[in-house]
């Protein structure tokens, strides 16, 4: 038997028990005639002691010779500490060792394995399953653990099934590139590795499962942003013989499960917004709700004097900063170069200062008056003692620049508090989005999202208009799940394919099997999808996601340790009917 107890459990009440443990060696102190160590496993960390005078001294010589990170195995009893350690459970204790047994030796490792460590990410990612035994790291895999069979339990208790679909399988159009499979026994062809299970799950309800869902990989060849994985876990969900509304509630239900099992915090009923609200009160279809700051469109307001700056711009819109009447003339041309950075591109922005005795001072004073900046204050809903911040220029560029200082400010006044939690959905997205690159419309969310039955003829005239069924699940500013009602009919998916510009023998081609699906008697379905990195992430107070993946990739999309991607042998490129032509 390698252990008896693990290195977490012991406490003052096992005093002089006989225990065996095993672990690894944190770190030792010799002091001449005493020597601790310090052993942890997965659950906690105990105290040896090896005293000269208890201990035979060939146990004690080895002792000594024991290094970092050795795995070790010990006999002893727990006896009480003399000096405690209150910051750690077992710090009451420690085991006065009567027999060592040594089950590996260890290379000193590359960096310290502590809370805190000297390694840098590259090395970290290096040697990973030496980062997953610190504990920052191990808690972060666990708590995902947590979430994870809150996430299976809920929904199986709500009848829905997790099926398994295949990762070996044809392009699904959704957006972004797939990473493919040579096939060996088919030469020339090739699998794709999926970006979702999106027509599989619409498959398993035409065969009547229900309800169902899946924990998932998928896989997105995407130019890679910081923290974005080429393979990333959704939860995977379809639902038959349901309406958005149905959708909505059951996600909800599970998103404030979470929250509740996890963090114990209730959150209301969530807030809804449509696509079209979110972009004109924040500029985003992502909203951060935790704090206020709406935009205030200011067209019929400002446009009626001689600044030319407002008059020819397509939209003026304000933000109101709270309190930020105490940003010092520093603080805000600081935000104002800040808006004029490249990645942001503003030419400039305007200012006016909410003074507590109800008078307002601007940057435009030459041109408006008391009661225009009164009446801006009123559209941007700014309090005596606020700031008012205006941009103005073409609409879209517009507000997106205004959601990004938006965002700034949140952070620079610490209005991001992680510890608070703001879900909300945003619904009505458009069906289509127009692509400059191809000149051609796309589906938003996807190829099989049904438009609103009361948009369906502006498929012919005004495409761009068209809403969909679709919706996103928002958390704190981030996009964690989206989803749709779906076409279930073969005709109006026809109808889509062709709005998309697939030819009959495309759309054949590709989707032949669900379209044949739909003439056995489609239910009427929808679904959604979590992004289960993100998610756990922004559960655990945190914005990075790698370290909730045990073996992520770096921002290349390569795993150091593994070294891969990498390249093949001539012998198995011959074996897959592929070349490497230079
Ligand atoms: N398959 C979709 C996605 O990955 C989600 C859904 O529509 O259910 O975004």
């Amino acid at each position: 038997m390698y252990r008896t107890h693990n290195c977490g459990e012991l406490r003052l009440n096992d005093l002089n028990q006989d225990v065996t443990l095993s672990g690894w060696v944190q770190k030792s102190r010799n002091k001449g005639f005493l020597l601790w160590i310090d052993l942890r496993d997965r659950y906690g960390v105990s105290q040896l002691i090896f005293d000269e005078k208890r201990s035979s001294k060939e146990l004690f010589e080895k002792a000594k010779k024991l290094g970092r990170e050795f795995v070790i195995q010990v006999e002893g009893k727990i006896i009480e500490r003399s000096s405690k350690n209150p910051n750690i459970p077992t710090g009451d204790i420690e085991i006065l060792v009567s027999n060592l047994k040594i089950l590996n030796s260890s290379k000193t490792p590359p960096f310290t394995i502590e809370n805190n460590t000297d390694g840098g990410e590259e090395l970290r990612m290096k040697y990973r399953y030496l980062d997953i035994r610190r504990d920052t790291i191990k808690k972060k895999l666990l708590f995902r653990h947590k979430v994870n069979s809150e996430i299976r339990n809920y929904l199986s208790k709500l009848d829905f099934v997790d099926v398994e679909t295949p990762y070996l399988i044809k392009s699904t159009p959704e957006g972004a590139r797939d990473f493919v499979v040579p096939s060996r026994m088919n030469p020339g062809e090739f699998y794709a590795l999926p970006q979702s299970p999106q027509t599989f799950k619409q498959l398993l309800m035409v065969g009547g499962l229900d309800k169902y869902f899946q924990i998932v990989k998928c896989f997105r060849d995407e130019d890679l942003r910081s923290d974005r994985q080429p393979e990333f876990t959704q939860i995977d969900c379809e639902m038959s013989f349901v309406t958005q509304e149905d959708v909505l509630n059951t996600f909800e239900g599970l998103t404030k499960h979470l929250l509740k099992s996890i963090k114990n915090i209730e959150v209301d009923k969530f807030p809804r917004i449509t696509y079209d609200d979110a972009i004109s009160k924040y500029g985003s279809d992502k909203p951060d709700i935790r704090f206020g700051m709406e935009f205030g469109e200011l067209n019929k307001v400002t446009q009626h004097k001689e600044f030319s700056v407002f008059n020819s711009a397509e939209l003026v819109v304000g933000i109101s900063v709270p309190n930020g009447n105490d940003f010092t003339r520093k603080e805000i041309d600081k935000y104002v170069d800040w808006v004029k950075r490249p990645q942001i591109g503003a030419s400039g922005m305007i200012y006016v200062r909410c003074n507590q005795d109800g008078t307002f001072k601007s940057s435009v004073d030459k041109f408006y008056d008391q009661k225009d900046l009164s009446d801006w204050a009123d559209l941007v809903k700014a309090n005596k003692g606020d700031i008012i911040f205006i941009l103005s220029g073409n609409t879209n560029v517009v507000r997106s620049q205004l959601s990004a200082l938006r965002l700034e400010i949140a952070e620079n006044l610490n209005l991001r508090n992680s510890e608070e939690f703001a879900p909300l959905w945003v619904t009505d997205f458009p069906l289509l989005e127009w692509d400059e690159e191809s000149q051609k419309y796309h589906a938003m969310h996807h190829p099989f999202t049904s438009p609103k039955n009361e948009d369906i003829d502006m498929l012919e005239t005004n495409p761009g208009r068209v809403r969909a069924n679709a919706y996103d699940l928002v958390l704190n500013g981030n996009e964690i799940g989206g989803g749709s009602i779906r076409i279930h009919d073969k005709n109006i998916q026809s109808l889509m394919f062709k709005y998309l510009g697939f030819s009959n023998e495309e759309a054949k081609e590709q989707f032949g099997f669900l379209m044949d699906a739909f003439e056995y008697g489609a239910p009427p379905h929808g679904g959604i999808a979590l992004g289960l990195d993100r998610l756990v992430a922004i559960l655990d107070g945190n914005e990075s996601i790698k370290d909730y993946i045990a073996f992520p990739k770096n921002n290349s999309g390569k795993d150091v340790m593994i070294d891969a991607p990498s390249f093949l042998s001539k012998e198995q490129l011959k074996e897959l009917s592929l070349s490497l032509k230079k």
